[in-house]
This record gives structure tokens, C-alpha cells and sequence, in this order.
């Protein structure tokens, strides 16, 4: 695996082998790897001749400056994980490589409703970091193929816009929510969880089969209740659960039985803020 630092080495060695007629596959990180991210690589290695991935904790993209501070980082361990994946290139970049102007003149992005709600609405500017730091690396790389994780079921979504409105021609792959064997999503935060929090985090995966399980049987209105309670119950603090179009995201009040819904949880476990969605067909 090459390791490169700067963009200019890295667009060097890129265009090279795509002169060289190779397919590239491309997965952003901010490191902590853990193995719903090494399931990236390998979705990226079996579609694509090269498979870049990059670390990077984009400052712009925290809006609680204690999160960003307390994001865990685990280089040494990162880089021997994606050597054995058989990554070809990780671009490993500094904050001044990537923002040499500083943080002042950074572009927005019309992105629409879909900043509006949900993790837009809790977490305000964190999509317009996500597509600062996005735009720049899809820039650096031009990758054929980028690959994101349905975890971040909204990101998806805006990154889907950002490719749209920046006419940036790569195809996005979402890729399955990797979980722990009980269930709990696969997440940098969740080494943050000590032993009391790590069980109660298992509530959100509890929830999303609830609902799941009940979307048929009960009114919208019943289950959001009941989530709340199941979350409130298990000491999270929930920003919000949703049930809402898999589409849009708009809410969903009442089900017609047919239109394709996503059930979404952002709550927080004392300091650590967990989120979690589940497709309901
Ligand atoms: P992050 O390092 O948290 O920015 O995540 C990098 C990529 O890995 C994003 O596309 C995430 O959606 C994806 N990802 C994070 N957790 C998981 C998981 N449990 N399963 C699959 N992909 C994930």
C-alpha cells in the first residue's frame, strides 16, 4: 500500500494508472477502522483495479467541538487493517493540506430540503462540511466508484446531491450497516461507550426492529411514542427517531402500506451521540 500525503502526488499517481486504463474505487474515512469501513474495501476491490481510501477527521464537519476533540485516532492500527484488506493507495492528509486557506472561505452548497431535517436540523453546518470535505477529495482522486455506508443513511443522500449539483460523474455505492453480533451498529464512537453504556446502546437496534416488526399492526404516532419511551427507559437522550420516506426523508404520519419508508435514530448515551436506520419493507 502507498501511502500519500499531499493531493498533487496523489492525482499524479492516480492519473497514471488511469492512463494506464485502471478502474478506481474510492472510500473516505476518518479512520478508527473498524470492519463496516474494511467492508467498503472490500466492495471497492471487487469492482474496481485500485482501491483508494482515505483518512482524514474533518474539522469542518463537527458541530460540537468536544466530539471533535474526543474523535478516536488509531493510525498505526488503521494502516495495518487496510494493508491486509489490500488497499492500493490511503491518502493521508493534513488539515493544512486540505484547508491551506483556513476555515473562513470554504464553499456552500444549495443542498435543500434534505439539510433541513433530521441530522440537518440537529447537527446545523455538519452537511456543509461533509460536502466541503467530499467535494475536495473527489476532486483530488476522480475516482469511477465511491463507496458509503448506509449507516449514514442521510449522508448518502446529500453526498447523492452534491454529486448531482457538481456534475462530479462518479457513481455512488451504498453499501449494508455492518453490526456486532447483538446488533449494534459498527461505529468509531462506540469505543467511547463504557460497559453500562455499550449495553444500553443496544437499545436503538432494539427499536428499529420494533418498529419493523409492529409498522403494520400500530399507528405512526403509537410507535414513535413507544420509541421514545424504549430509548428514555435505557438513558438515551434522543435528538430524534423517525419513521420517513427511504426517498426523501420527509415524515411519514400515516403508512399507505406501500410507499417505501426508513426508520431513523440519532440519541445520545451520556456524551456519545449514536445513529442508527433500518429500511422497513
Ligand atoms: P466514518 O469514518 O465514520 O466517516 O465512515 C466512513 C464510511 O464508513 C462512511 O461511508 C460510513 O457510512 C461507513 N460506515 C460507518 N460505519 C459503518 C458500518 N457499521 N457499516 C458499513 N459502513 C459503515
Amino acid at each position: 500500500m502507498t501511502i500519500i500525503k499531499g493531493i498533487s502526488a496523489l492525482q499524479e499517481n492516480v492519473n497514471l494508472l488511469k492512463n494506464n486504463g485502471k478502474t478506481i474505487g474510492f472510500v473516505p474515512t476518518m479512520g478508527a477502522l473498524h470492519d463496516g469501513h474494511l467492508s467498503l474495501i472490500a466492495a471497492s476491490k471487487a469492482e474496481n483495479d485500485i482501491t483508494v481510501c482515505s483518512i482524514f477527521v474533518n474539522p469542518t464537519q463537527f458541530n460540537d467541538p468536544k466530539d471533535f476533540e474526543k474523535y478516536p485516532v488509531t493510525i498505526e492500527a488503521d494502516i495495518e487493517k487496510l494493508e491486509l484488506a489490500g488497499t492500493n493507495i490511503l491518502f493521508l492528509p493534513s488539515v493544512q493540506e486540505m484547508y491551506p486557506d483556513g476555515f473562513d472561505k470554504v464553499p456552500h452548497y444549495d443542498l435543500g430540503f434534505i439539510e433541513t431535517i433530521l441530522e440537518g436540523k440537529y447537527r446545523p453546518g455538519h452537511f456543509q462540511g461533509v460536502c466541503q470535505i467530499v467535494h475536495k477529495l473527489l476532486k483530488a482522486v476522480l475516482p469511477h466508484n465511491l463507496y458509503m455506508g448506509q449507516k449514514d443513511y442521510q449522508q448518502c443522500m446529500v453526498i447523492n446531491k452534491l454529486i448531482q449539483i457538481e456534475n462530479l460523474g462518479v457513481k455512488l455505492h451504498t453499501r449494508p450497516t455492518l453490526r456486532e453480533k447483538d446488533g449494534l451498529a459498527m461505529s468509531s464512537r462506540n469505543v467511547r461507550l463504557n460497559e453500562e453504556e455499550r449495553k444500553n446502546a443496544l437499545t436503538i437496534y432494539r427499536v428499529l426492529n420494533y418498529l419493523k416488526d409492529h409498522i403494520e399492526k400500530e399507528s405512526i404516532a403509537y410507535l414513535l411514542d413507544r420509541s421514545n419511551l424504549m430509548l428514555t427507559d435505557n438513558n438515551f437522550r434522543a435528538d430524534y427517531v423517525s419513521i420517513a420516506d427511504a426517498e426523501t426523508l420527509a415524515p411519514v404520519e400515516n403508512w399507505n402500506g406501500h410507499q417505501k419508508i426508513v426508520a431513523l435514530i440519532a440519541a445520545y448515551q451520556n456524551e456519545v451521540r449514536l445513529i442508527d436506520n433500518m429500511v422497513l419493507d
